[in-house]
């Protein structure tokens, strides 16, 4: 979160981006978080929160659309080198929840892969739907990161963690108009 206010304050420091740093971590790598974010070119995780080498795992999919691929290698980190932190990210004007939205509301499935998406993302889009928001997309984008955040911290492989006070899994929303990243769930107390 210091990293992300640098980014949105326009003092971004580029840390661990060296050939030290390269060195340093050429045989082992023990970063501090793993991010499942959107595959939009306009929330890479490493620039919003202004980090570099070996600090963060990142995993990409549609809309933060989970599946075994997406789920094991977000959980590769945690399970495995004692990551202690998994950010689910969301953002602003998600092109793929809004495509999810419309082929759920029409009932026009999307062509060829892009339905898995739209799978997924059918918990958030009823989600949106129950809570009759001014705003259903908007709504369905936040619930996403919610349940995904929520499905990840209850799975059987992470719980354990979690409730050994090993591991946090939280949701959080990043605006494209602001950079702001906010924090919507399931940060530690
Ligand atoms: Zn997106």
């Amino acid at each position: 979160m210091e990293g992300n206010r640098r980014w949105v304050t326009n003092e971004l420091q580029h840390p661990d981006r060296d050939p030290t740093r390269r060195e340093l971590l050429a045989t082992g790598q023990q970063p501090y978080a793993a991010v499942l974010s959107c595959i939009d070119s306009r929330v890479p995780p490493e620039l919003v929160f202004d980090t570099g080498l070996g600090d963060l795992f990142v995993m990409r999919s549609g809309g933060t659309a989970l599946g075994p691929v997406v789920t094991g290698s977000v959980e590769y980190g945690p399970m495995t080198s004692g990551t202690p932190l998994i950010v689910v990210l969301g953002h602003q004007r998600c092109g793929a929840v809004a495509a999810a939205y419309k082929a759920l509301r029409d009932d026009e499935p999307l062509p060829g892969n892009l339905q898995a998406i739209t799978h997924a993302l059918r918990p958030a889009y009823e989600q949106a739907v129950r809570e009759r928001s001014a705003d259903p997309i908007e709504t369905m984008a936040r619930a996403q990161v919610k349940l995904t955040a929520n499905a990840l911290r209850g799975n059987r492989d992470l719980a354990p963690l979690v409730a050994k006070g090993d591991l946090a899994v939280v949701s959080a929303y990043y605006s494209l108009d602001t950079g702001q990243v906010e924090i919507l769930n399931g940060a530690p107390a």
